[in-house]
């Protein structure tokens, strides 16, 4: 059975937890986070980046930076991960939902305006399958309501928009390291700073509601509580496997694209025939291999067609229940139905996509979805 994604090995993590526990300093910001923030910091301009346990710890993070109080509004997308509108939920917002594009699962961003109200304090985008939100018309109408935008970029590194980096666009953004993203160290993730307003206080919130990282850089002589925070830093040996992860980028996206475009071509006559759709990749936004999802007709076909993978030897997944119809937001959400959330929740179906999957475990997936068809 070709599994849906299966974890992905450099070679040098053991090696690197090795160092990390052999230099005696195990517990977090030491030398591999470090290695990992510089990286960030370089390679994507991001103006302060913080290793965290998970991309949900540093949405969490944001929610507090943000100031969010009870009664305060975000507007966050319907379909999308729990993680997104829960860390604003612990810090007493009502999430306002905004409906998907008609091409793609992403915020439809000429929806978001009508959504503001007096209470808005938050807009948070997802990029979708690391496929870029309009983020020029969506910065343009927090600036001009005042509220922040954050970006829940778990799917997106190494992606872009216009050429910029996710996660550098709005003024916050949170990654994740799960197992199941591109980059990864079984639990993991990163907030990204871009402005200088929240950077100094992140730190803070990160390590506690203490200043101990300025006591570390020797700023400040003693350290003690200064702000509300949490335990939000993975250890070293969580960082050293990132590192040997991160040195890997540039292998592990070239082969992620290969399996992407492999799909897209093995699947371009079905698409052609408008016999099922596969990702549009709008014009100002990039593909970074994370995911590979089809767009069935309708949730029947789409249970029919996950039958016929696994009959095939193939292990499909579709996810997220719109949240706005959620067991626990359900009768809390006060707005308008989301006839595109609910679309994708029942016929989105992910095709199995990893660094290790041969050649012909993916030509098997591509015969066995054309073969549904004919
Ligand atoms: C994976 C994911 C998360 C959660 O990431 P964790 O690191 O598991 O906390 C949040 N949002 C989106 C869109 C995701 O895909």
């Amino acid at each position: 059975m070709i599994p849906f994604n299966k974890p992905h090995l450099t070679g040098k993590e053991t090696a690197y937890i090795e160092e990390a526990v052999r230099s005696g300093k195990i517990s977090g910001d030491g030398m591999f986070t470090k290695k990992c923030h510089t990286f960030f910091e370089q390679h994507f301009g991001m103006h302060k980046a913080l290793l965290t346990t998970s991309c949900t710890d540093a949405l969490e993070m944001t929610a507090i930076l943000a100031n969010i109080q009870p009664g305060d509004e975000v507007i966050v997308p319907s379909y999308t991960f729990v993680s997104t509108a829960n860390a604003f939920v612990l810090r007493g917002a009502h999430i306002v939902f905004a409906d998907s594009r008609t091409d793609h699962p992403g915020i439809d961003e000429l929806k978001i305006e009508s959504l503001i109200t007096p209470r808005t304090k938050a807009i948070v985008v997802v990029h979708y399958a690391g496929v870029a939100c309009d983020m020029d018309t969506v910065n343009a109408i927090a600036k001009k309501h005042g509220v922040i935008v954050i970006e829940d970029a778990a799917q997106a590194i190494d992606s872009y928009y216009k050429g910029k980096p996710l996660g550098t666009l709005g003024e916050m953004a949170a990654f994740s390291f799960h197992e199941t993203k591109n980059i990864q160290c079984g639990e993991g993730g990163l907030l990204s700073i871009n402005t200088e307003l929240y950077a100094g206080r992140a730190e803070i919130i990160r390590e506690k509601g203490t200043n101990r990282s300025a006591f570390f850089r020797g700023e400040v002589d003693k350290y003690g509580w200064v702000d509300v925070g949490s335990s939000f830093l993975p250890s070293e040996i969580v960082a050293a496997f990132l590192y040997a992860q991160l040195e890997n980028l540039e292998r592990i996206q070239n082969r992620r694209k290969e399996l992407w475009n492999a799909y897209r071509s093995g699947l371009d006559a079905l698409q052609q025939q408008g016999k099922l759709r596969t990702p549009v990749i709008p014009d100002f936004a990039t593909n970074n291999g994370h995911m590979f999802y089809v767009l069935t007709e309708d949730l029947k076909q789409r249970t029919e067609l996950i039958d016929h993978l696994k009959a095939k030897g193939a292990f499909p997944v579709f996810h997220y229940l719109s949240l706005h119809k959620s067991p626990y937001y359900g009768d809390k959400h006060r707005g308008a139905e989301m006839p595109e959330s609910d679309r994708y929740m029942d016929t989105l179906l992910r095709l199995p996509l990893f660094v290790d999957m041969m050649d012909d475990e993916s030509r098997l997936v591509i015969d066995a979805v054309n073969s549904f068809f004919h």
